[in-house]
């Protein structure tokens, strides 16, 4: 009786003890463990500036972008440090934190050397699409030289985290997810249908499948865009609905004016229409509508082990192209955003909560005003015709090599043309001149002197403000304190870029046919919002210098994980708790 109370006794003890134990062990790692989130949810608005927060942040709604600025810190002096400004640079840097010249996306397109094709950078021939159309080129971000947030945090978890990209453009869902990535998904414009590649998987999920079964971009097939909020409004704040520069492409079935027809000149829908939705922000409901299944389907912040969603909303690029930065279309699509992102925001809190979530939200780009609106200003606006910069170039090619003028000239084929559209033609590609080396060794062109005749002529050229050669650019001869020669530096990587790269003065395109563009190291196009909300990030608004390239070396110091293999960007540490 003693003998079984005492063993009792120490039984009790040893239960006591192991109880005290487990406690111990939990008090000294439970901070550590209850700080670590359960999602990163990247937010990107394609070719969304940082004075849209300003120009219409007393429209926003509560829980949307308000929100993101009321919860979470954001910087106010946040530019891109590299050109070209364009789409998959910007999307390659926020989840890299690495520049152009480490993670080689220097643009959407480029020329490679080696099959003398232009490719994009999500170009792939090796992988075929799912769920597109027939024919239609797949994707991979096979490319991207960097590895991503996304990336790192399967490699901390032995592969138990999910990374997902999704987009309406496949370069915005590819790049930011990274080469290790679970999925990412885009938008076909030739079947309808959110579309992935074999790179991922050989089929697609089938949740996908069944989404894209209900035909959710059909609905929206003749629907009418009209604006959110009375019309009086977006006259105070951008002026007329339809001045003069607006043009739409004829056959598109819609007007300059709201409210504009969605159905791309079309009777059914097909690729006509899915291609004027991508012009819509009924294209951003899509997307909100597949991220939703996304994370239902994929169980994406269930578990103690990170995932990622990032979702770039497209539309917002597409309007700001055909209207300009200072259109009602650019008002509303902005506003339009607002509620959208609200919507997911909303969503992600009741399916993980927003206390277990890390959100950015950020740019790939600006964008500039409208040539002839900038013109009308004074500030200078105009457009430099392909024309117009190569015939001075040409000129100066045939002076030299071609002194006597024989016909044909033999210096006809030094620089690279391209067929767009059936006509061979001249063309710079990421405001990059490529030269035909084939042409230089048959006659034996010593490569730097033709360089140096290209940049003399080049900077005769009205409008041209800088120029820089591919050898100044290799010798890393580029100042880092002249910050236009530092973003040419950044966006230069050696197998990919051009030989004499060519900037325009402020508020002057490259560009012949669209309304409105970006691409420039000037601030429209480089300062866009850099936003971080979630456990261990300090509310405010912050005035440090920052660049979207700061966005995954923060997270992962957020994350305590190994920052992406070409991360160069800084930790954002004022906002970060310690
Ligand atoms: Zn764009």
């Amino acid at each position: 009786m003693r003998r079984m109370r005492r063993a009792s006794l120490v039984f009790l003890l040893t239960i006591s003890l192991l109880i005290w134990s487990v406690g111990f062990a939990q008090r000294r790692t439970q901070p550590l463990i209850q700080k670590r989130p359960r999602l990163v949810l990247l937010i990107v608005v394609d070719q969304f500036r940082y004075d849209y927060l300003e120009r219409f942040g007393d429209l926003f709604i509560d829980n949307g972008l308000r929100r993101l600025l009321r919860d979470g810190a954001s910087w106010t002096q946040s530019n891109y440090d590299h050109i070209p400004t364009y789409t998959a640079p910007g999307h390659a840097t926020m989840m890299t934190g690495a520049y152009p010249a480490e993670s080689g996306i220097i643009g959407n397109e480029w020329l490679d050397r080696a099959s003398g094709k232009r490719i994009t950078s999500v170009t792939d021939d090796s992988v075929k699409l799912l769920g597109g159309g027939p024919n239609e080129p797949a994707a991979s971000p096979a490319r991207l030289l960097s590895s991503t947030v996304g990336d790192e945090l399967r490699l901390a978890t032995n592969d138990r985290a999910k990374v997902i990209g999704i987009s309406v453009k496949d370069r915005s869902a590819i790049l930011p997810a990274g080469r290790h990535a679970n999925a990412a998904y885009w938008f076909s414009t030739a079947s309808g249908n959110m579309v992935s590649s074999t790179y991922y998987f050989n089929q697609l999920p089938n949740w996908v499948t069944s989404f894209n079964n209900s035909r959710p971009a059909d609905k929206y097939f003749g629907a009418k865009w009209e604006r959110l909020l009375p019309a009086a409004e977006y006259e105070r704040r951008a002026g007329p609905d339809s001045p003069a520069w607006e043009t739409v492409g004829s056959g598109s079935g819609d007007t300059n004016a709201f409210p504009h027809t969605i159905s791309g000149g079309a009777t059914t829908a097909g690729r006509a229409f899915y291609n004027a939705l991508d012009y819509s922000p009924f294209s951003n409901d899509l997307l909100v509508s597949f991220a939703e299944q996304a994370i239902v389907n994929e169980q994406l912040g269930k578990d103690d082990d990170t995932d990622v969603l990032t979702v770039s909303f497209s539309a917002n690029d597409y309007v700001g192209h055909r209207y300009g930065p200072y259109s009602q279309e650019m008002m509303d699509v902005t506003l339009r955003v607002d509620r959208q992102i609200a919507t997911l925001l909303d969503f992600v809190q009741t399916q993980v909560g927003l206390s277990n979530t890390v959100v950015a939200f950020t740019a790939d780009h600006g964008v500039a005003p409208v040539p002839e609106q900038a013109a009308s200003l004074g500030l200078g606006g105009g457009r430099i015709r392909a024309a117009d910069l190569f015939g001075p170039i040409r000129a100066a090619i045939s002076a030299r090599y071609n002194p006597q003028g024989k016909s044909p000239d033999p210096s006809a084929d030094y620089l690279l043309r391209y067929n767009e559209n059936g006509t061979v033609r001249d063309l710079l590609l990421n405001s990059y001149i490529y030269f035909n080396y084939d042409a230089l060794r048959r006659d034996g062109v010593n490569v730097e002197e033709l360089s140096q005749i290209v940049v003399a002529a080049a900077l005769t050229v009205p409008g041209i403000a800088r120029c820089f050669s591919r050898t100044q650019l290799l010798r890393g001869a580029a100042s880092i304190t002249d910050p236009i020669e530092r973003r040419a530096g950044h966006g230069f990587y050696p197998a990919r870029s051009g030989d004499v790269l060519v900037v325009p003065e402020p508020y002057k395109y490259l560009a012949e046919s669209l309304t409105a563009t970006h691409g420039s190291p000037y601030s429209y196009d480089t300062h866009v919002p850099t936003i971080i909300m979630g456990p261990g990030v300090t509310a405010g608004r912050y005035f440090e210098a920052a660049t979207p390239a700061d966005i995954a070396p923060t997270l992962s110091a957020l994350l305590r994980i190994t920052p992406p293999s070409s991360s160069t960007g800084r930790v954002l540490v004022e906002a970060i708790k310690r």
